[in-house]
């Protein structure tokens, strides 16, 4: 899918949200003021202002109707005749419209059968039957938006970082010229995009017709972010975000990264994920090295209630492995997460200790581990690449999980990650609660990085 596909496909649903959300605030009026109107004491003593805007809410609420109808052939059934009513009533309330002089006004109201129109103008417009026309994947979608939103609130400083670099780009815009190239790679490294991306962008917008063509300033940054969320696909092609299950036994995936990465509170996250999907999970405190590290894990399998396998702080890592691969097995456990140490005497040892946890656990379930997720936090930037890098060599890393990308305005890492490393990245953090870790959707990640800053007819 395209830039300019993703953004409409995004614009198009916020215009049906804020249509259904306006339809619902107009007829809330037109109950307000019918209500208004009906009781004795207020029709008595109406005064012409309040009898205008009452006459202009009215007034409104025929085009409710016709949006209501409009709304009807589109919906299904269920919500056909309920929706249909309330146009009904409303087209009646619009009679009143005609009669607009104050004084015969309170009258007229009260000939109306206003109580069953703002009856059933509240309870149709409260009802979710207009905000979400296919009732079935009501829950979908609601989990759908609940997952945009995330995205665009952990995304906001990236996108008011990228934006204020890109408008001080722009404004120095006079005409595409070697300056102009200059400038575009200088903004697109600060950007945390990483090097290549801002080399291989640099060089494919050269020979870009559409750039030679750009009249206004907006024109350059839809080329230039439509070219860059281009190479972004393209770089993923074959990529899967999903997470690789076992097709019979427990799945185990380990978790590798420096210390404060964020793979202890991610497994705590993404336990109570699949513990809310009626899996049987089971966590290993593999992390003796720290001191507190087994407690901290312990914490978030007590708030999941999920199980935990420990062992004796700077104790042997592999012998908590073994005894959880075992327990996850015999017990018919549905998925295993191995929490391990960020850091040993050295390098060498801590990537000879994950080999050695790897082999015993392929050595009881010959498949696993079936994913080694490295955590990287994305406010270290070029770091996180760095040491994804050096993990990448030794481990047999499939896939990132990035964490903190709600602290930061670095969120351009996530082009670098796929352009230099080739990985997937398979989760990410957007925030500390529970529920903060979002699966990866790379066309939510481009909407919420770029989203005001494109624009789309
Ligand atoms: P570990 O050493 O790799 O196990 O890292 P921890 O799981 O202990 O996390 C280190 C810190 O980062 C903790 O304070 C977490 O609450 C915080 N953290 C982890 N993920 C996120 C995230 O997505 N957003 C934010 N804002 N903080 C996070
Ligand atoms: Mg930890």
């Amino acid at each position: 899918m395209g830039l300019f596909d993703i953004f409409r496909r995004h614009k198009k649903k916020e215009e049906s949200q804020t249509q259904s959300e306006s339809m619902a605030s107009v007829a809330t009026s037109v109950t307000e003021s019918l209500t208004m109107a009906n009781s004795p004491s207020n029709s008595a003593t109406l005064s012409t202002s309040e009898a205008a805007s009452i006459t202009q809410s009215m007034s409104q609420s025929a085009t409710v109707s016709e949006s209501l109808s409009v709304a009807a052939t589109e919906s299904p059934t269920e919500s056909t005749s309920q929706t249909e009513s309330v146009s009904q009533s409303l087209a009646s309330a619009s009679v009143a419209e005609s009669i607009s002089v104050s004084e015969q006004f309170s009258a007229s109201v009260s000939t109306l059968p206003s109580e069953s129109v703002s009856e059933s103008v509240a309870s149709t417009v409260t009802s979710e039957s207009l905000a979400s026309p296919a009732p079935s994947t009501a829950g979908e979608e609601e989990a759908a938006d609940q997952t945009e939103k995330k995205y665009d609130r952990g995304l906001e400083k990236s996108r008011t970082g990228f934006g204020a670099r890109l408008n001080r780009f722009l404004a120095n815009f006079r005409h595409v010229d070697e300056d102009f190239f200059d400038d575009l790679e200088d903004m697109l490294i600060e950007s945390d995009v990483g090097y290549d991306m801002a080399m291989k962008l640099s060089d494919s917008l050269r020979e870009e017709v559409k750039l030679e063509n750009a009249k206004s300033k907006q024109d350059v940054s839809n080329v230039i972010i439509e070219k860059m969320v281009e190479i972004y696909e393209e770089a993923g092609k074959g990529e899967n975000p999903d997470l690789q299950m076992a097709a019979e036994g427990p799945t185990v995936i380990m978790f590798v990264g420096v210390n404060g990465a964020g793979k202890t509170t991610t497994i705590g996250k993404m336990a109570a994920l699949f513990k809310k999907q009626g899996k049987k999970v089971l966590l290993a405190a593999a992390d003796t090295f720290r001191a507190g590290a087994t407690e901290q894990l312990d914490v978030w399998a007590k708030r999941d209630g999920v199980d935990i396998v420990t062992g004796p702080e700077n104790g042997d890592p592999a012998a908590v492995v073994f005894d959880a691969v075992k327990k996850a097995k015999e017990e018919d456990y549905d998925i295993l997460f191995v929490d391990t140490a960020g850091r040993l005497q050295n390098k060498v040892n801590l990537m000879n200790e994950l080999a050695k946890m790897k082999r015993i656990l392929t050595r009881e379930i010959p498949d696993a581990p079936h994913e080694v997720l490295l955590v990287l936090d994305a406010t270290t930037g070029q770091n996180a690449l760095n040491q994804a890098k050096l993990f990448k060599q030794s481990t047999d890393v499939t896939g990132i999980v990035l964490t903190k990308l709600d602290g930061t305005a670095r969120g351009g890492i996530v082009l670098a990650i796929r352009n230099e490393l080739h990985l997937p990245v398979k989760y990410v953090g957007l925030g500390e609660k529970v529920d903060d870790l979002q699966k990866f959707d790379a066309s939510d990640f481009v909407y919420g990085l770029f989203k005001g800053l494109v624009d789309v007819d």
